[in-house]
């Protein structure tokens, strides 16, 4: 069983070890090694692991993964093999050690809030590249937190967090144990390590923790969303919180710069350009609706079909929305028949008084159907020209026929 060093000091950024064995890794060109002793973190209760170097005599090799076995061994990930027996140091990387403390750290702080304050039970912590969350069972079942109670947690969590409390872990003996106020009951029975972080909260965690509560620096919510039944509440602390805030703040300013006012205002000012915009784009459309009758006006034709006015046309894209106004108005006026390509969609369309099914045209020139007044679909332009040639030709027999 390898000892954990972490254990007492959660700062140990290098040690001294020597290999106890060396097996083939799980990828090809990796080895996994387990030492007498180490420093390196394996990936448990949501804290991920440790990376950094073990180097001896000669040579070194970067630990890329460490995992613990059932039987408590620490392997660690290389990507060189190692003899046992071969005396090795080894260097953890403290910045993301020092990362995942800080989030290690702010969850344990935030649990014990939620706890006191809102009777929430946390399960699990998952500690993410960008953010962490937590899932939490709430009084009733709810699913999400107001914006009061999240304001409440991140006041008393940071509060506390200024007091620079001292952060303790220890292993007590089973007579001790029994009389600590622990948050929740230990998941495991034998060597169950305690963490108290000041006198704000304690329970069983095997984790690496900040020494005092200054150290996990500020803990910032970003989302509560319902999850499985269950709160769950993302955040971020210490650097990560501050980078957070450093990139906001960029792009805050600078929509602020934008909308030429102050960050405070910046809702409202998004809120007030909106509305502009709807409004202009209303009357851009009414404009283009009228554009777009004229036009269909101007396209008629009265010689290519007896009693009915046709129009045949292709044009270039046009807002949607105008282009149906436009065509459901110029076919409420009587004796109308339109033909018309807009970009990639045709729409054929007449009035009540017109005896064309619509629908059946178009089937019979492009892919597309719909009512016997009005159908659309896709086509080439010259799917206008073919549509018009039926009509002026079977439409005008037909109607001479009768005639
Ligand atoms: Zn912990």
């Amino acid at each position: 069983m390898t000892e954990r060093l972490y254990y007492d000091d959660a700062y140990l950024w290098k040690f001294e070890a020597e290999v106890t064995a060396c097996r083939n890794g799980k990828r090809p060109g990796t080895w996994e090694i387990a030492l007498d002793r180490s420093a390196f973190y394996p990936t448990s209760g949501g804290q991920p692991f440790d990376t950094g170097m073990l180097k001896w005599k000669g040579g070194s090799a970067r630990v890329a993964d460490v995992e613990a076995d059932a039987d408590g061994e620490v392997w660690h990930t290389a990507d060189k093999p190692l003899e046992p027996g071969t005396r090795v140091r080894g260097e953890i990387d403290g910045e993301r050690r020092t990362d995942h403390m800080e989030q290690h750290g702010g969850e344990h702080m935030l649990a014990g809030a939620l706890w006191e304050k809102l009777g929430g039970v946390t399960i699990g912590l998952h500690l993410g590249q960008e953010d962490s969350s937590i899932d939490a069972d709430l009084p009733e079942g709810r699913t999400h937190l107001t914006e009061e109670e999240i304001l409440l947690l991140e006041d008393t969590v940071n509060r506390r967090i200024r007091k620079d409390a001292p952060i303790r872990c220890w292993f007590p003996e089973k007579e001790e144990l029994k009389k600590l106020p622990l948050r929740k009951e230990p998941t495991v029975k034998e060597h169950v390590r305690i963490v108290a972080m000041g006198d704000f909260e304690m329970v069983a965690c095997g984790g690496t923790h900040p020494a005092s509560t200054g150290r996990i620096g500020l803990v910032k919510i970003i989302s509560v969303t319902p999850a499985r039944g269950k709160a769950r509440i993302t955040f971020v602390c210490g650097g990560r919180a501050l980078r957070m805030f450093q990139t906001y703040m960029k792009y805050a300013d600078k929509a602020g710069a934008a909308l030429s006012c102050p960050v405070a205002e910046l809702s409202r000012a998004a809120a007030e350009l909106k509305y502009r915009m709807a409004e202009i784009q209303k009357k851009a459309n009414r404009y283009e609706t009228e554009d777009l009758l004229g036009q269909f006006r101007a396209g008629e034709n009265r010689e290519d079909m007896p009693g009915a006015a046709l129009a045949a046309l292709t044009l270039p894209e046009h807002e949607s929305k105008a282009v149906a106004e436009a065509v459901s108005r110029y076919i409420a006026e009587p004796g109308k028949v339109l033909l018309l390509s807009v970009g990639e969609k045709l729409t054929f369309a007449r009035s009540a008084d017109v005896a064309i099914d619509m629908n059946a045209l178009i089937k019979r020139v492009a892919r597309g159907g719909g009512r016997p007044d009005m159908a659309s679909g896709a086509g080439i332009p010259e799917c206008i020209g073919v549509a018009r040639k039926i009509l002026m030709t079977e439409r005008y027999q037909a109607a001479a026929g009768k005639g």
